[in-house]
């Protein structure tokens, strides 16, 4: 039995989206697959019709969508190896990044989303009133622990989103409406979780610059996906130990032209950031620069946003259904 939950770990690992029962066969190399098989994989979770409005609110031309993932301490503690110097760093967030980020927030009155793991909330309980206090912003779902749901069984995956959701209403006061998988680690029952606790949108998955309805299996989901992209991640840029690493104002260069095409194209942008990361003191100009650069854009063409305003926005001008459970 453990032999054979490594085998579909194994197989889940290799291959980004699969159906909930695995067929013996998709283990195997893509290169033994039939072509039956790599459709069930391709269409187990895949981008259906988009939803790009005509225009924005107003008849603004792009909307601007920053997210906040207020991971903390979980990443630190999900893997169980508990570090002090790393649950230092990570505190970091809670302690000096999120106040920093809200404030420059509110300064500017621009909306955000911020998906929390309710064990970084409830380690920090009073983040909910700073970000609570200006009336903008929304708080969404991050897991409990920030956990890997890959490497997760489907009843541990589902216990843990049914728990998340609990306790961030509890600790909030608002029932969220989104989901953005840890590390956008999103798994073969993840859809099916949503979808059966009653979210509207879903913030992890890369198939377009606008939002699109999401597809299980071929069939409409009435999910609304606003979709993310590494290039538009703080966390692996921002890394001094990484491999990627880039200077701050050299990323706020690339998040302008990001920014600059979905104007031209009225799409969206939609940028992830961590208080743990951004929050810092070099590296907070690079929202700045970024803020100024859009604020530059002439009055009324530009819809900040929060990411459940602008799922519902994108629902309603396509005349996209509820959710089908
Ligand atoms: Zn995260």
């Amino acid at each position: 039995m453990r032999v054979a939950y490594l085998v579909l770990v194994a197989g889940l690992i290799t291959c980004t989206v699969l159906p909930q029962v695995t067929p013996q066969s998709t283990v195997k190399p893509g290169w033994q697959w039939s072509m039956d098989t790599v459709m069930k994989v391709v269409n187990a979770v895949r981008g259906g019709r988009s939803l790009k409005p005509a225009s924005w609110p107003g008849g603004t031309r792009v909307a601007v969508l920053l997210s906040f993932d207020v991971d903390n301490e979980t990443i630190s503690l999900r893997y169980g190896e508990p570090n002090v110097g790393h649950l230092s760093q990570m505190q970091y967030g809670a302690r000096v990044g999120l106040n920093r980020i809200v404030t420059l927030l509110d300064a500017h009155r621009i909306p955000a989303t911020f998906f929390i793991p309710s064990v970084s909330l409830a380690i920090t309980p009073a983040m909910a009133g700073v970000i609570r206090k200006s009336g903008r912003h929304e708080f969404g779902v991050h897991g409990w622990i920030h956990e890997m749901n890959m490497t997760l069984p489907d009843s541990a995956e589902r216990a843990l989103v049914a728990k998340a959701i609990a306790e961030l209403t509890q600790m909030t006061g608002v029932r969220p409406t989104g989901y953005r998988a840890p590390s956008w680690n999103f798994s073969p029952n993840t859809l099916s979780i949503l979808r059966d606790n009653g979210f509207r949108y879903e913030s992890s998955l890369m198939a377009d610059d606008s939002p699109y309805e999401l597809l299980q299996n071929g069939q409409p989901t009435g999910i609304v996906e606003i979709p993310v992209e590494w290039i538009l991640d703080d966390a692996p840029l921002f890394d001094p130990r990484g491999t990627s690493y880039m200077n701050p104002r050299d990323i706020a260069r690339v998040w302008m032209d990001e920014f600059d095409r979905a104007y031209a194209e009225g799409t969206t942008f939609v940028l992830t950031m961590h208080p743990h990361v951004s929050g810092h003191r070099s590296r907070i100009v690079a929202l700045e620069q970024l803020i100024a650069h859009i604020e530059s854009k002439p009055r009324g063409t530009v819809w900040f946003a929060t990411h459940g305003a602008a799922a519902e926005y994108a629902r309603k001008q396509s005349g996209l259904a509820d959710p089908v459970p």
